[in-house]
């Protein structure tokens, strides 16, 4: 599953505490910022996969935050605020959130809430075709196709490229990575994805002289390069 880091902006230590210890319990990694200001630069450095933001927050309030976000990332946002009535009016102003949920809430609805929006945030249409700049995969006959050629890739490769394509110019983690490839391959370590990702290179350059359509975000992870910022 794509879709493991968790940023949680709540003011309230012990909601936030509540939020990160049954987020955790569930397999997310949970990181927690207490001001509104310092969520812009933290999804900046490190793309979670999913911001749990409170509206009233010290620094930059949660409306703030939501807007300066989405100047540069589609990254799923939940917002939370305290009263219901908020609720039809933060939809009116169409700030881009994904969903909403009202305090005082269900540590278990709101882990279902993010476990709803990751999966359909990330899982991409099965039968879509994806296509960065030379780069095309045809879901449904399995076919990947650059620059003009047809490409054959193991399904570790495969897997990888729909990943990175689903999400052109997104970074993702080498954990990310290695939850795609596994099914496939059982030594799941992160060495594992820079060869299969070494190996994927190669065939890409094959027919891309060149052209490093796949960088590599040094400590971080990769990401798939598409012009034009898409
Ligand atoms: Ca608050």
């Amino acid at each position: 599953m794509i879709g493991q880091d968790i940023l949680v902006a709540e003011d309230e230590v012990k909601i936030a505490g509540i939020l990160r210890d049954y987020l955790t319990k569930v397999g997310y990694r949970v990181a927690c910022l207490e001001r509104g200001d310092l969520v812009v630069p933290y999804v900046r450095q490190k793309q979670p996969s999913l911001i749990l933001l409170d509206l009233m927050l010290p620094g930059l309030d949660g409306m703030e935050v939501c807007r300066e976000v989405r100047k540069f990332s589609e990254v799923p946002i939940i917002m939370i605020t305290a009263r219901v009535e908020e609720i039809d009016r933060l939809l009116g102003l169409e700030l881009g959130a994904d969903d909403y949920v009202c305090k005082p809430f269900s540590p278990r609805e709101v882990v279902a809430r993010v476990k709803a929006v990751l999966r359909r945030v990330y899982a991409p249409p099965a039968d879509k075709t994806l296509v960065a700049g030379d780069v095309t995969l045809v879901p449904e006959t399995h076919q990947v196709l650059v620059g003009g050629h047809e490409l054959k890739l193991t399904p570790c490769e495969y897997n990888l490229l729909k990943t990175l394509l689903s999400h052109p110019n997104r970074i993702f983690s080498r954990n990310e990575l290695i939850n795609v490839v596994q099914g496939y391959d059982f030594e799941g370590y992160e060495r594992t994805i820079d060869s299969h990702i070494k190996n994927l290179r190669k065939k890409i350059a094959g027919c891309l002289p060149g052209k490093g359509v796949i960088s590599t975000i040094y400590g971080v992870g990769y990401r798939l390069k598409a012009p034009s910022g898409k």
